[in-house]
């Protein structure tokens, strides 16, 4: 049997073997707690320090501006609570249409607790206009909070023109770099921003480890209280294996950007042409250019119903790709409010399948999944124009 070719490298992806053997260490022998002062302890708080200078090394950062939490989510959590609540009032924080639900169901709370938010608009391609921007800012803002790439299009934000918007009312600016770090180069003093998330389980690292970095002068107040670790943003023991995996992979990321960033792009780039001409029903979402290099989002016209059924068979085939955010798996079926949010109507906003590649793919995989790709699209307009026939079970859809 070949083995399964894994393309939801946007969902998750494999923890590389290199981050593997950096961890190893301090999920044995080297178990101390970083803030005890014993030999142990400060064998682990070096770990911590050396992987926080290798995060920031990624973004362009100082390292004592690297704030480690336990997740993407979280840090999305601390930069918008945090911002609000150190401003001393409810405040308005202007944010897009399609962030992630770590985003929006944060400004969801804030709503609750009184905090205007406003959601921007976007185009067709996903993208964020810098006048909507300008409009919001006419009314007094906290926060800006804008997706560097989206995780279910792909589109790339022009992050730099819209943190220098908001910089330039004396406004701070986040942005949710989940999807982006470690795939596209960023810098934080180029980008001009206040703070920036991150999540290791998307550059190859351990799951349950984030940062967010907070440029310094920065006012933000915790959301996780105790013994003020992390600079008394982040109380808690530290995740010590899971910090030191982050900063490996931060580290082998920063090297390898470039080249992987290109290779991906071209493996992209074959399957998007491939697709056009075996499929000509297929037709893609997300800007065409300003995208992240590995991902690729489409959909098969007047099959958008279908889309179980074929990531089933393609899962059945040994392929795993998914119907977007894997946050949203449990809703398949129902239209995207990403695509929606970019005026699809909701036939085609059924219709996503996202495909995002990672390092390990390899040419071979692109080859065998263009073969068993129109296989699978031929057998469920099979299956569709004999629905009266019993058809086989198929296992059930594996988003990761
Ligand atoms: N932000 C974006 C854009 C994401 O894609 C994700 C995860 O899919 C997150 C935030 C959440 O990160 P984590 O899984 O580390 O909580």
């Amino acid at each position: 049997m070949s083995p399964r070719i894994y393309f939801d490298h946007s969902a998750t992806t494999p923890l590389d073997p290199r981050v593997l053997t950096a961890m190893g260490p301090f999920l044995g022998g080297a178990f101390g707690n970083p803030s005890s002062q014993h030999h142990e302890g400060r064998v682990a708080r070096t770990a911590i320090e050396t992987a926080r200078a290798q995060v920031a090394s990624l973004i362009g950062a100082e390292p004592d501006e690297i704030i480690f939490t336990a997740s993407g989510t979280e840090a999305d959590n601390l930069a918008l609570i945090g911002a609000v609540r150190a401003s001393g009032k409810p405040g308005h924080v202007v944010t897009t249409s399609i962030e992630h639900a770590a985003i929006l169901e944060t400004c969801r709370f804030l709503a609750a607790s009184g905090t205007r938010v406003t959601h921007l608009p976007v185009d067709a391609d996903g993208l964020v206009g810098p006048e909507s921007l300008l409009r919001a800012l006419q009314a007094n803002v906290t926060l800006v909070s804008i997706m560097a790439a989206n995780n279910v299009v792909g589109t790339l934000q022009p992050i730099e023109e819209l943190a220098h918007l908001t910089k330039l009312h004396g406004v701070l600016f986040h942005t949710d770099a989940v999807q982006a770090a470690g795939k596209i180069p960023l810098d934080v003093n180029r980008l001009h921003v206040d703070m920036l998330s991150l999540s290791a389980h998307k550059l190859h690292g351990p799951k349950g480890v984030g940062a967010l970095y907070v440029r310094k002068g920065t006012r933000l107040s915790p959301i996780v209280f105790g013994g003020g670790q992390e600079r008394g943003l982040r109380s808690a023991t530290e995740n010590v294996a899971g910090i030191v995996g982050f900063g490996a992979a931060a580290a082998i990321a920063r090297e390898e950007l470039a080249e992987e960033a290109t290779r991906l792009a071209r493996f992209r780039e074959r399957i998007s042409r491939e697709l056009a001409r075996t499929l000509p029903q297929s037709y893609l979402f997300g800007h065409p250019a300003l995208r992240l290099p590995g991902h690729l989002s489409f959909g098969l016209r007047g099959q958008e119903r279908e889309v179980g059924k074929l990531l089933a068979a393609l899962d059945a085939a040994g392929v795993a790709l998914s119907a977007g955010s894997a946050c949203n798996a449990n809703h398949a079926g129902e239209p995207s409010p990403v695509l929606l949010a970019m005026g699809y109507d909701s036939e085609r906003a059924r219709g996503l399948i996202r495909l995002s590649l990672g390092r390990f793919n390899t040419e071979q995989e692109v080859d065998r999944f263009l073969a068993i790709l129109p296989q699978a699209v031929a057998s469920i307009t099979h299956a569709a124009a004999h629905s009266l026939e019993p058809t086989p079970d198929l296992p059930a859809v594996t988003f990761a």
